[in-house]
């Protein structure tokens, strides 16, 4: 019996059936008279009768996407932090700050596809990744080199170099990475422009909003 009761409990929860359901299988004093109409959660609050207020389960919580819930469309500041890990999962001191977003790229075979980005920078670096399509990070055996020019957002443009290594295009050399390091601390658009040296073909284009970036960054590192 008790068996049945857990599934029957089960299918109500999964079925969304409200408290009242619930409740009849206890003998509870918490029995109630409102024929419950139910507006469904959402990412911050439970589902909630709109009758007498009674709450049932947890909220959704965000499902937050480079900045956006999709459920919601709420957006959040686009810097997050994080530490490298070794090989086992074990924090290895060296704290970095993230930032995402979406672009476009082309080469011989396709032209204006989907690009994910992520940017990486930790006290001493900063890195570059792309996903092409999305999902396909761009990697390289030996390295490679790319021509990078960024629109800030007064309108000048900025040309450095960056160097692949595995899957991290750095902006290493000193004046370039103090370069950047100034106009990511500066809240504003950046453009980004990204070519790749032998491939001409082979280009880049995304924008990173760097709003929260100083902040995080003094946090992390002052
Ligand atoms: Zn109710
Ligand atoms: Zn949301």
């Amino acid at each position: 019996m008790k068996r049945i009761v857990v599934a029957l409990l089960v299918a109500s929860i999964l079925c969304g059936f409200c408290s009242c359901v619930e409740n009849s299988y206890y003998n509870t004093p918490r029995q109630t008279t409102c024929a419950h109409d139910w507006e469904p959660a959402t990412c911050t609050e439970p589902k909630t009768c709109s009758k007498c207020g009674e709450t049932f389960g947890d909220a959704l919580g965000h499902t937050v996407v480079f900045g956006t819930c999709k459920r919601c469309g709420n957006t959040y500041t686009l810097w997050g932090d994080g530490e490298f890990e070794d090989e086992f999962d074990r924090p290895i001191g060296v704290k970095y700050l993230i930032g995402f977003s979406e672009g476009e790229f082309s080469n011989s075979a396709t032209n204006g596809s989907e690009l994910f980005v992520a940017v990486q920078v930790t006290s001493t670096s900063i890195g570059i990744l792309l996903w092409e399509y999305g999902d396909n990070i761009v990697n390289t055996y030996g390295s490679d080199k790319y021509y990078i020019k960024i629109l800030d957002g007064n309108g000048e443009v900025h040309r450095l170099v960056g160097n692949q290594y595995s899957e991290r295009i750095f902006i290493d050399d000193e004046e370039n990475k103090t370069e950047v390091l100034d106009l990511l601390k500066t809240p504003q658009i950046l453009k980004f422009h990204l070519s790749r040296s032998g491939y001409s073909l082979d280009t880049y284009s995304f924008d990173i909003n760097t709003s929260g970036f100083n902040e995080l960054y003094d946090q992390l590192y002052n």
